[in-house]
């Protein structure tokens, strides 16, 4: 039989193994295996030219036993409802793991954004925070960027918030824009987290990355970042990075200023000077000792699992590998910083945000970047002695560190 490509399908398989290894009472594993809450939606779009165009949209609150749920919202035209009950369920370990006291969430418009002029993509924006309003706010659900999604959005649908429920609460969302209450550190908070946790593996592995290769596969916002901070933080050499239209490679190295203006001035990797063009599939099969699956779900499947030859796989994007891949990385030695973990400094800094928000008192970069440093680090090693412990893979022991929270505040609670 095939693998399944069903992000929640895979996302309850992976709950499964960790259940088996947790002896988790049925009844809890049963009610940890579905989202608590989920919402769907039309939005209806008043395009430019008078015409209308109708979205759908979603929105999942997987579980709210430790705090409000949290995460992003993607608009991409391949969403599904399962990718973002799936999205949803690895927010609640996400939360977990990094021990914040919010539980996990997860929206989605099917929507090509780049096919709306500026002024439809706010109405757009406004029409998922009026559909959301409701069950959305800093004591039920907050949600962020993710995917296809930025500050000033964030910014739209805060407003939106505002108007409609008359007072302020910048808490709404997290990831908006600095003058508007978001919090420093935050635009680049999911790559530092992942260089971190990369940071203490390599202390783990006895490696030294100084000078060492990396291959970076999707160059959005934490792709950009990893670039940059693998290079000032861990002094690493980046030699090949890609997006949805293929990739680039320079043996010698890729200057991240200089690939990131070409980025920003093309709007692609490609055709970038001094470097050749590669596609995705061979970037992920590079002989490199990092590589930075940063883009979207299933790109490392039971297909290309034996090729990987990278000595550790640090996941910034979310899903990227299947649990068929999981099990060949592992027999294969590659060392995996799973998904959750390595890309959770984002929701961090996000929760740092609502806090600044609830107080209405604003830190400095360098205290974001202690405080993240700091969860993101016992958090790599909760996962890491974790696994050493129970002689299992990283994925399945941040599941150990995650579910085991998760269902505490569940029993707590009463609720199983
Ligand atoms: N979308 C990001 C993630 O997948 C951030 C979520 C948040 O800040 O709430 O972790």
């Amino acid at each position: 039989m095939s693998e399944t490509l069903n992000p929640f399908a895979i996302a309850q398989a992976q709950l499964d193994e960790a259940a088996e290894v947790l002896q988790l009472d049925p009844d809890m594993h049963a009610f940890l295996r579905e989202p608590m809450r989920e919402f769907h939606f039309t939005i209806p779009v008043r395009l430019d030219d008078g015409g209308v165009r109708t979205f759908k949209g979603f929105r999942v609150q997987y579980n709210d036993a430790r705090g409000p749920s949290k995460g992003g919202i993607r608009f991409h035209w391949e969403e599904t409802i399962d990718t973002v009950r799936a999205l949803a369920a690895w927010m609640t370990w996400k939360t977990a793991v990094v021990d914040i006291p919010l539980g996990g969430a997860k929206g989605g418009v099917i929507v090509d954004p780049r096919s709306l002029t500026r002024t439809e993509l706010e109405r757009l924006c406004r029409g998922y925070a009026r559909n959301v309003a409701r069950v959305v706010g800093i004591t039920q659900d907050v949600p962020a960027p993710d995917v296809y999604t930025n500050p000033q959005i964030m910014a739209w649908m805060m407003d939106e918030y505002e108007v409609l429920m008359g007072h302020h609460e910048p808490g709404v969302i997290t990831g908006k824009p600095l003058e508007l209450g978001g919090s420093a550190g935050r635009g680049d908070a999911t790559a530092r987290g992942g260089i971190y946790t990369l940071r203490e593996a390599a202390k783990v592995l006895g490696m030294d990355l100084r000078g060492k290769t990396a291959a970076i596969q999707g160059y959005g916002n934490a792709g950009t970042f990893a670039h940059q901070l693998a290079e000032d933080i861990l002094g690493m050499k980046v030699i090949a990075v890609s997006d949805s239209r293929g990739g680039i490679i320079n043996t010698d190295g890729l200057d991240y200023e200089q690939t990131f203006a070409h980025k920003l001035n093309t709007g692609a990797c490609a055709y970038f000077p001094a470097a050749d063009e590669i596609t995705n599939e061979e970037l992920l099969e590079l002989d490199v000792d990092v590589l930075f699956p940063s883009a979207l779900e299933n790109v490392i499947t039971e297909k290309n699992a034996h090729k990987i030859r990278a000595k550790i796989s640090a996941e910034l994007a979310n899903g990227p590998t299947t649990p068929e891949a999981d099990d060949i990385l592992y027999d294969r030695g590659v060392y995996v910083i799973p998904d959750f973990l390595c890309n959770a400094g984002g929701v961090t800094v996000s929760y740092f945000e609502m806090v600044q928000n609830a107080y209405q008192f604003y830190w400095s970069e360098d205290m974001v970047h202690d405080r993240l440093d700091q969860k993101m680090t016992n958090a790599y090693y909760a996962v890491q002695k974790m696994a050493e412990a129970k002689k299992v893979n990283n994925r399945v022991a941040a599941y150990l560190v995650a579910v085991e929270r998760v269902a505490q505040a569940v029993r707590l609670r009463g609720w199983v």
